[in-house]
This record gives C-alpha cells, sequence and structure tokens, in this order.
C-alpha cells in the first residue's frame, strides 16, 4: 500500500538562537526502513521529536499520513521508543505485562478498560520481543536489554504502521542486537510497518535499512542504501575501509 508517511519540507528548528536543523526536506514511504544517521549532536533526535510535534519548528512543514499540520490526530498509528525515558521509573512496581499494556491507552477512550482483544494484542507483542517468559516480572528488575524489549512490545502493541526508534540498542549485547534487528526486519516485511531507525550503529545499519537519511543539522544524503554506498558521502564519513564491510548487503 503506498502512500507517503512522512513529508518534510524546508523544516529549520533552533533552540534558542542556535540553529540546530536547516532546511530539512525529504519523504518517507509507507514499507521504508529508514536508517537516520550522523555524529553526535547532527540532529537526529531534534529531527525525530519535529517529526512528532513534540517540539516546536522555526519554519517549514511536516505531514504525516498525507494530513497537513493541524489536521493530524491519529497517534496511535505512530509507535515510539524515545532515547530518554523518562517516563519510565524502574523503582515503580509495574509489571512487564502492565508496561506493555500502557501502548494500548493511546486508542482507548474512556473508560480505560482492558477487554479480551486488548489481552490477546499484549500477548502477541510480547510474544514478538520474546519477553512472554518474564511478563510477571517488575520492570525494575529486568536487564537494560530485556527493559529495552519490553518498551518495544509496548510501542508495537497498537499495530503501529510508523514505528520511531531512537538509538534502541545501547543496552544490548551483540547477540540480542542482531536478534533485535531481526524482529524490527519482521515487522518492516511481514507486518508492513514503516520503520525509522536513529542509530550509531554504522557497521549494520546497512544491512537492515532500505534507505539512509544523512544528518549533519542539514541533509548530506537522502537516497537508498546503494546509491548512498555508491556515493562520495559513503567514504568520507565512514572511510575506504568501513566502506567495503558496510556495503556488503547481506540479505
Ligand atoms: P543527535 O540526536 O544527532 O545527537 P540532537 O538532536 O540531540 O542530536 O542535538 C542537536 C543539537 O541540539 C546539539 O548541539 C544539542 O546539544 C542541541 N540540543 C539538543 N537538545 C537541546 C535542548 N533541549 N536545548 C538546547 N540545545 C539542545
Amino acid at each position: 500500500m503506498p502512500g507517503k508517511i512522512i513529508t518534510v519540507e524546508h523544516l529549520n528548528c533552533r533552540y534558542n538562537s542556535v540553529e540546530v536543523l536547516s532546511d530539512i526536506s525529504f519523504a518517507v514511504e509507507a514499507g521504508d526502513y529508514v536508517g537516520f544517521v550522523g555524529p553526535n549532536g547532527s540532529g537526529k533526535t531534534t529531527l525525530v521529536k519535529a517529526i512528532l510535534r513534540l517540539i516546536r519548528q522555526e519554519s517549514g512543514t511536516v505531514s504525516l499520513f498525507g494530513k497537513n499540520p493541524g489536521e493530524f490526530s491519529e497517534w496511535f498509528r505512530i509507535g515510539y521508543l524515545p532515547q530518554k525515558l523518562s517516563f519510565l521509573n524502574p523503582n515503580f512496581p509495574a509489571t512487564v505485562k502492565e508496561v506493555v499494556s500502557l501502548g494500548l491507552f493511546a486508542k482507548k477512550r474512556f473508560p480505560k478498560r482492558l477487554e479480551k482483544s486488548d489481552r490477546i494484542l499484549i500477548d502477541e507483542a510480547m510474544r514478538l520481543m520474546d519477553i512472554t517468559d518474564i511478563r510477571d516480572a517488575l520492570i525494575g528488575e529486568l536487564s537494560g536489554g530485556q527493559r529495552q524489549r519490553v518498551l518495544v512490545a509496548r510501542a508495537i502493541v497498537n499495530g503501529p504502521e510508523l514505528l520511531i526508534l531512537d538509538e534502541p540498542t545501547t543496552a544490548f549485547d551483540p547477540e540480542a542486537r542482531e536478534q533485535f534487528y531481526h524482529t524490527l526486519q519482521d515487522l518492516n516485511r511481514n507486518r508492513q510497518v514503516t520503520i525509522i531507525l536513529v542509530t550509531h550503529d554504522s557497521a549494520t545499519i546497512g544491512k537492515y535499512a532500505s534507505k539512509l537519511l544523512y544528518l549533519d543539522k542539514k541533509v548530506i544524503f537522502f537516497g537508498s542504501f546503494d546509491a548512498f554506498c555508491a556515493s562520495e558521502h559513503m567514504t568520507s564519513y565512514f572511510g575506504e575501509f568501513a566502506q567495503h564491510l558496510i556495503c556488503h548487503r547481506h540479505d
């Protein structure tokens, strides 16, 4: 089902008087798996927040699901895993299952009560993220990687059409990271979830993402991963040696 999921046009963002994003334009299509890459401080998180209207932009437009700003209100269509989880206090005595179920409430009107169909969705999200066996554990008892899988389950339990993850794999060991990427790939390929993944994991992103947005306050490159490999930006950013490693596709 083709269509534009996100259209960003001439977006500018500032913090106080400092320009952080300058004249950003690109579009994400249904089914894309886009890696947001770039050095620290290049504006990746700011761009995600601007897309989700969590910060005020200076100028430009961001349309979601073909709707102009102001017309869009179906936030349940988007799953978001922020980089900093200020909403989650690890000492709060909630179980894994309870945290996952929180993801359903965005869609619900009052009374916010879980139905049988909700429990099926919760079980399915936990199965996908391989956390069924820890469903009754308290989130404060989990390892960083386990907790991250719980939060992804919370972000996908609603069946979002767009999933945005900001540096989700920092708490993972290499094996768990690979498994996590496979799960995202499954969501993208088999469940038609459009994915934006903000990552520092430059060596792996090309294995999974179909497109790359290389950011450094402005768009340095946006396009298919293969086009990125053929471009001068690839060599200048990753170096000659890494180019051969990273551009070797594994699918
Ligand atoms: P990235 O995600 O690529 O590391 P960020 O979007 O987090 O980059 O940050 C872009 C720039 O904006 C950085 O220079 C950062 O210091 C600055 N910045 C981020 N958040 C704030 C904030 N709340 N107030 C002021 N400056 C900020």
